[in-house]
């Protein structure tokens, strides 16, 4: 083995798990670290937490003055648990986080020092932040952008920072970051649902969404990785010929937890409850060395926070166990990628989840009502929901025969379907007293029934109905939530709106009563969204052509896939729910195109000096080795040397010729991406990269691939498939 692969397999295999502080109970350790409700209840004054509260409730402005009031408090509870520095912890169109710290220190006259945090400085703060991506909305010679404090999220410790999460807007006042819209969305949702459930129940004022994210990862010890140098530069291998053991054997799922592993996520679970992130699953993953971690739901706003605080944490946590851990969405070709489930419902103010049916046939109509409702809105939006989960590292996963394909379609079940069929033939306008009694006796009433018992799950589903939410299940493990959040709630935001005037009409002029406008509407929606259900096997060739038939969208790559962010009809949607302008929409479409390029783009040059740097030389020092034995076979045997030396010059030939295709595709995508990187339109940059680019990876890894498998173990210096996946 070469000195560096064998120094790093020798280090990952002595590792013991590092010893971690035995858990403490859970729940007295939850939340120690957030300025949470209670806490503000005991640091603040009246005055100020009514304020705090009604800014996180009905979204009301926090003036100076009580600002001033919160700092001091915060900065109080922060000093006393260890805190030095604060900082606006905000979520740039990198898809990352970002911060940057200050001391809360001063320095006062006399040569004195306090510790100081005003209203102002938790507030409002200028982040020099010229170099994020902004989409030609701030260019760098004009107004700088600034975070603005998001009380929605609690304030929290990490480490020795006060962290407080905020958004981050320009001058004039676009948002620049993931959260602005997403709160803009959620906002929306919240009028839309709060308006439709008030036609069941008058008490409900306030509707949130809730989001679940289930995050998929894989650990890799770090010594390993260090080796590799595309794990680190891009978080994926480019090379590499897959293990003679994989995962055939389906013996990783749900098997126990290896020591290392364990010692790892009891740290993080540790952190996390510190944080309060309120983690409660962990397994393993279908591929090896894959694992899975979920928390309990959230308000959406919140769990998009803990999940982006998640995986900085994670990263983290993971250095410190001598890991790297990896959230791409397919490290390694031949393995099962990796996903985040976004879990998602609508729950009242009174507790009530809104797709969740109750016990009463009310309830039960109303379930039906958002069901449906969502249903729709997918429908109509199909192709912007596929758009929100866009990236060049997940298209590596989508439609590989393990993930769902770039198909958006909803799995509902058997039986739910036969629910919607009932209901599709409800008669027109008003209903017999004896229909309404069937309605309920045996279509609405029999709903809750169905659910309790209803295992019926379908893995292939992009987007799927799992007993009291919807899971959609093709966003990427290393996407930032917000963007899938914030499209989904706009969309059956804006679809609610349009129920609740449809419904309105019908009793006003129609003079229907209340729930038979909304039967009539219902059936009225599910008639024109059908295309869109479907029960079968989404990984199928079969469906690819059914779906085509149904002109449902199947854009496989991600500049294809974002060309609808800029259609005429998503800006007209962003504008009429106030969630973005054209500006903003436009913005969020250029830096995702040239995110897509730049993606690409590092890859290209990564594979490019890998399959130079390492693979080529390596394969030539390996058939010098093989010229020097055919050499000496020659002097032995002299000139029937050919008969004893025929295996070792077949494969010399072998050799010179993988490393002829891989010179050639090296230097062929070079002077590619000269001419690519010419063109003018950000579009047709990212589609040529997308399908002139990418394709010579598969040729430079082929070649490579193969001579990995010819050339002496001995000499080979990138850790192996079966040394990255195999060692816990
Ligand atoms: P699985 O999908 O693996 O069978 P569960 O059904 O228990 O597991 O839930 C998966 C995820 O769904 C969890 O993260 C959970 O918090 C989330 N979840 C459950 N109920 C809701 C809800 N009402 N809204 C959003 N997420 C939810
Ligand atoms: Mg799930």
């Amino acid at each position: 083995m070469s000195t560096l692969r064998f120094n790093a397999v020798t280090e990952a295999l002595n590792r013991k798990p590092l010893n971690v502080l035995e858990d403490v109970k859970r729940s007295s350790i939850f939340g120690k670290h957030v300025f949470d409700d209670a806490k503000m209840r005991q640091y603040l004054t009246k005055e100020a937490y009514d304020s705090v509260r009604s800014a996180i409730t009905k979204g009301t402005k926090i003036d100076r003055g009580i600002a001033d009031q919160i700092a001091s408090a915060m900065k109080d509870w922060a000093l006393g648990n260890n805190a030095t520095h604060y900082t606006h912890w905000f979520q740039p169109l990198t898809g990352a986080t970002a911060e940057k710290h200050d001391a809360f220190f001063e320095t006062i006259e006399g040569g004195q020092a306090i510790e100081q945090f005003a209203g102002d400085q938790l507030v409002q703060q200028e982040p020099d932040a010229s170099s994020f991506p902004h989409g030609g909305i701030r260019n760098t010679f004009e107004a700088r952008g600034y975070t603005a404090w998001d009380p929605t999220s609690s304030a929290f410790i990490y480490g020795t920072t006060l962290c407080i999460p905020t958004i981050f807007v320009s001058y004039t006042g676009e948002a620049l970051d993931y959260k602005a819209p997403l709160l803009r969305a959620l906002h929306a949702i919240d009028e839309a649902a709060t308006d439709v459930a008030k036609y069941f129940d008058k008490s409900v004022s306030k509707v949130n969404a809730t989001l679940g994210w289930e995050q998929e990862y894989f650990l890799i010890d770090a010594s390993l990785a260090a080796s590799r140098p595309d794990i680190i530069l891009t978080g994926r291998t480019l090379l590499g010929h897959a293990p003679a053991k994989g995962q055939q054997l389906d013996d990783h799922y749900f098997g126990s937890i290896p020591p290392r592993v364990m010692a790892f996520m009891r740290d993080l679970e540790n952190e996390c409850m510190l944080l309060g992130i309120p983690v409660k699953t962990r397994h393993n993953e279908v591929a090896p060395n894959q694992f899975e971690l979920a928390p309990i739901f959230e308000e959406a706003n919140l769990a998009v926070d803990h999940n982006s605080l998640l995986m900085d944490v994670m990263d983290k946590v993971a250095k410190k166990h001598h890991y790297e851990v990896l959230f791409h969405e397919k490290p390694f070709a031949g393995i099962n990628g990796s996903g985040k489930h976004n879990n998602w419902s609508l729950q009242t103010n009174t507790g009530v989840n809104l797709l969740s049916p109750g016990k009463t046939p009310m309830s039960s109509l109303q379930f039906l009502t958002f069901f449906i409702n969502t249903i729709k809105a997918v429908n109509e939006h199909e192709e912007l929901l596929r758009a929100s989960i866009a990236s060049a590292s997940n298209d590596m996963r989508l439609g590989a025969n393990e993930a769902p394909p770039a198909i958006i379609s909803i799995f509902i079940g058997e039986q739910l379907s036969g629910v919607l069929d009932d209901l599709e033939n409800v008669s027109k306008g008003k209903l017999s007293p004896q229909e309404k009694t069937e309605l309920k006796l045996n279509v609405v009433g029999k709903i809750p029934e169905i659910l309790l018992d209803n295992t019926d799950r379908n893995r292939t589903s992009p987007f799927a109905f799992t007993g009291n939410k919807f899971e959609f299940r093709a966003v990427g493990s290393k996407a930032n939530c917000a963007n899938p959040m914030t499209v989904l709630n706009t969309i059956v935001a804006k679809q609610l709106k349009g129920f609740k005037k449809e419904v309105d009409d019908l009793i006003d002029k129609k003079k229907l009563k209340k729930d038979e406008a909304i039967f009539n509407v219902l059936r009225e929606y599910i008639k024109a969204s059908k295309r869109i259900l479907f029960d079968g096997d989404g990984y199928s060739d079969a469906w690819q052509r059914e779906a085509k038939l149904r002109k449902l969208s199947n854009n496989a790559s991600t500049p294809q896939a974002l060309q609808i962010r800029i259609d005429r009809e998503t800006i007209a949607l962003f504008e009429q729910m106030n969630v973005m302008n054209e500006v903003e929409v436009k913005a969020r479409y250029e830096v995702e195109i040239e995110e897509y390029t730049k993606r690409v783009q590092i890859e290209s040059r990564v594979i490019g000096d890998i399959a130079r740097n390492h693979v080529v030389p390596t394969a030539i020092r390996y058939q010098n080795t093989l010229i020097e034995n055919v050499r000496g076979l020659k002097e032995v045997y002299g000139t029937d040397f050919r008969k004893v030396a025929k295996e070792q010059m077949d494969i010399l030939e072998q050799i010179s010729d993988h490393i002829a295709h891989i010179n050639k595709g090296v230097t062929d995508m070079i002077n590619e991406r000269k001419r690519i990187n010419k063109l003018k339109d950000a579009h047709k940059r990212a589609s040529a990269y997308g399908q002139v680019i990418l394709p010579f990876f598969q040729t430079i890894r082929y070649h490579s691939d193969k001579l990995e498998l010819l050339i002496d173990d001995e000499l080979w210096s990138l850790s192996k498939y079966r040394e990255l996946l195999y060692t816990k």
